[in-house]
């Protein structure tokens, strides 16, 4: 079976990412993290200075916060919303643009439409 290679960055919630480790996930598996389900990192992508930004609009509000509630609620969800995150992720790698332009077309012909009625300023 063919693996790659991945790290995990949840550093507040996982004991994975805490070993800087190269995680090994089958290529046909979810790319996130075995043990808290967080998107992982490549390690090339490791290598870039950069960060991703969320992608989930919700989420923890400050991983980082002295409150005992807040630190309570984010120990509860923090997986959870990681997890969420990565299923995205997975399932955005799999889009393809032809699969939208189908739907797209399909959408317009229903309506009536052609592709003479849209209009886009550049
Ligand atoms: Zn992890």
């Amino acid at each position: 079976m063919a693996y790659r290679a991945g790290r995990c960055t949840n550093d507040l919630y996982c004991s994975l990412a805490s070993g800087k480790q190269n995680l090994q996930i089958p290529v046909d598996s979810l790319f996130v993290c075995p043990q808290c389900g967080k998107p992982l990192t490549a390690p090339s992508a490791d290598k870039r200075s950069f960060s991703t930004p969320a992608l989930l609009a919700v989420g923890l509000r400050d991983a980082q916060s002295s409150c005992l509630v807040e630190q309570a609620v984010n120990h509860a969800l923090g997986a959870a919303y990681a997890e969420a995150e990565g299923l995205l992720v997975a399932r955005l790698h799999g889009v393809k643009l032809s699969v939208l332009a189908e739907d797209f077309h399909r959408g317009m012909q229903a309506r009536g439409l052609s592709l003479e009625d849209f209009h886009h300023e550049l």
